[in-house]
């Protein structure tokens, strides 16, 4: 079976993560913490990060340090990963849903506004799957209501809206660096801002709410998400890697787009004038007229020994926010659009050229037979 996704590890993160065990210094201090938070900041071009145990611990602090009254009002996608609600309702807020662009599957900027309260505080946009949301408009929102902007990159690791790096382009920026992530430490993630006083209470909500310098004197109630030396080694060497890690995103989407847009009835996902995005995994959506959902083009795949996983399932349509009295009567057609007709091929670093052949060859075999609906 082709996975769908698997980290690449070399010499640089050996020699690393071997200083660890080498000095002991294997738990959440330790020099590749701050070099790594360093790094990974300078490299979204934002003054500070702060690195956290995982991407949805990063989305909860971040939340968290703003101190909206409760019961404030933050804007999201329906279409993306369930951390982004919970971050939303672990700090006592409500989650406001929009649904998702039909081209680029971030959210639909043109349907914010409508959706803005005397209480919404924040918008929180997600760069799925690699492409950059377009961020201008939400800026202009923002300045407009006096919101706060808290970016979700965890997918879009190096790249770019008009320039600039994804992640930072907000107030807060969240990533995430699992094992599926491009960056992975395993388990990992960070929070970028430009703002000391954000950074400065990340860390204090990061570490149990402690006092910088008094020991055991805690100011608020915080939590335990330390990212470890041993992961913040890995984060650094593979941060040091990240350009041969685009480098194959790049070959990997053109590949995967020459062999397949030739395709009856699939639509890849666009590339908008703004957006340099990377192809953090290369996504299909089916066409209605096919007459295949994405469940039963999975499972022809992993018959011909393909691994895909499935879209995201809207927030609207989960049962554990809908159990809370969350979402009712609302529809969002393109995220459930997508949900049904929307899945990704195996998409990691260590994939070589004739694996990714394979898979085309798959495709092709399932696809082919279909393009009769078409005549
Ligand atoms: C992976 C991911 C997260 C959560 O990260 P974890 O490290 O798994 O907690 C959040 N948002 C998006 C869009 C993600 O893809």
């Amino acid at each position: 079976m082709i996975p769908v996704n698997a980290p690449r590890l070399g010499a640089r993160e050996l020699e690393y993560v071997t200083e660890c065990l080498q000095t002991g210094w294997i738990s959440s201090q330790g020099r590749f913490i701050e070099a790594f938070e360093k790094a990974w900041a300078t490299y979204c071009g934002v003054a500070h990060g702060v690195a956290v145990s995982n991407g949805t611990a990063a989305l909860e602090i971040a939340v968290k340090c703003l101190q909206f009254p409760p019961g404030s009002e933050i804007i999201l996608p329906t279409f993306t990963f369930i951390s982004c609600a919970l971050a939303v309702l672990y700090a006592g807020h409500v989650p406001v849903l929009v649904d998702a662009n039909p081209r680029t599957w971030g959210i639909d900027v043109t349907q914010i506004e409508a959706k803005i309260t005397s209480r919404t505080r924040a918008i929180m946009p997600v760069h799925i799957y690699g492409h950059p949301v377009d961020v201008d408009p939400i800026r202009e929102l923002a300045r407009q209501y006096e919101l706060v902007i808290i970016e979700d990159a965890a997918e879009a690791h190096g790249a770019l809206y008009k320039g600039q790096r994804c992640g930072g382009l907000g107030d807060l920026g969240c990533f995430s660096f699992f094992a599926n992530k491009l960056i992975s430490t395993g388990e990992g993630g960070m929070v970028v801002t430009p703002k000391a006083e954000y950074a400065e209470r990340l860390r204090a909500l990061r570490n149990l709410g402690s006092h910088p310098e008094r020991r055991f004197l805690h100011t608020e109630l915080g939590h335990n998400f330390r990212l470890t030396n041993l992961q913040a080694a890995l984060g650094l060497a593979q941060l040091e890697g990240i350009e041969s890690a685009l480098a194959h995103k790049r070959w990997l989407g053109a590949a995967y787009a020459k062999r397949l847009s030739v395709l009856p009835g699939l639509q890849l996902l666009g590339e908008e004038a703004w957006a340099t995005p990377v192809c953090w995994m290369f996504c299909l959506v089916l066409d209605d007229k096919l007459g295949l959902d994405a469940t039963e083009l999975a499972r022809r795949l992993a018959a011909r020994g393909v691994m895909t996983r499935p879209f995201f399932l809207g927030m609207h349509q989960q049962p554990a926010l809908r159990a809370r009295g969350l979402f009712q009567g609302e529809r969002y057609p393109v995220a459930e659009r997508l949900a049904r007709q929307g899945l990704y091929l195996p998409s990691g670093l260590t994939l070589t050229a004739s694996q990714q052949e394979q898979v085309c060859d798959a495709v092709e075999a399932e696809l082919q037979p279909l393009a009769t609906r078409y005549l």
